[in-house]
């Protein structure tokens, strides 16, 4: 697999690692965040500090919203799950952190930990909701 960035990776792995390991989101998986972060900002020259600004709620959002709809037995549709995204991503106030290489880990770690209650309350909430179904169609 060829690396986009080559900082970014290793930061965007840290920050989005979950405890177990054990997270899978076929949309937003490594390559699509590389890819967004790639999109997102210049092209990274060497001798220079890197950094990247993350909304922590929207990590959260693509961390615990495929295993919530799984878990509620929502459709997991790419349209079902990017009106959850969107609504849960407005509903939730953004919290904006900046990463690079001097950031401490394990402070976004423990804000992750804090914010990520609220925003799987709000996503099971917003699953809920969601009454549709598109899985039958093919
Ligand atoms: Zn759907």
């Amino acid at each position: 697999m060829t690396r986009k960035t080559n900082k970014t990776a290793p930061l965007l792995r840290l920050l989005t690692r979950s405890e177990t390991g054990d997270i899978t989101n076929p949309i937003m998986n490594e390559d699509f965040k590389q890819g967004v972060i790639y999109v997102r900002t210049a092209e990274p020259v060497i001798e220079k500090p890197e950094a990247v600004e993350i909304n922590i709620i929207s990590e959260l959002i693509g961390e615990w919203l495929p295993q919530t709809i799984k878990r509620f037995n929502g459709c997991d549709c790419a349209v079902c799950r990017a009106e959850i995204t969107v609504s849960a991503l407005n509903e939730i106030p953004p919290r904006y952190v900046r990463i690079s290489d001097e950031t401490d880990f394990d402070e976004i770690k423990a804000l992750k930990e804090e914010l990520r209650p609220s925003v799987i309350s709000t996503l099971v909430k917003l699953v809920l909701r969601n009454h549709n179904d598109h899985r039958k169609i093919s």
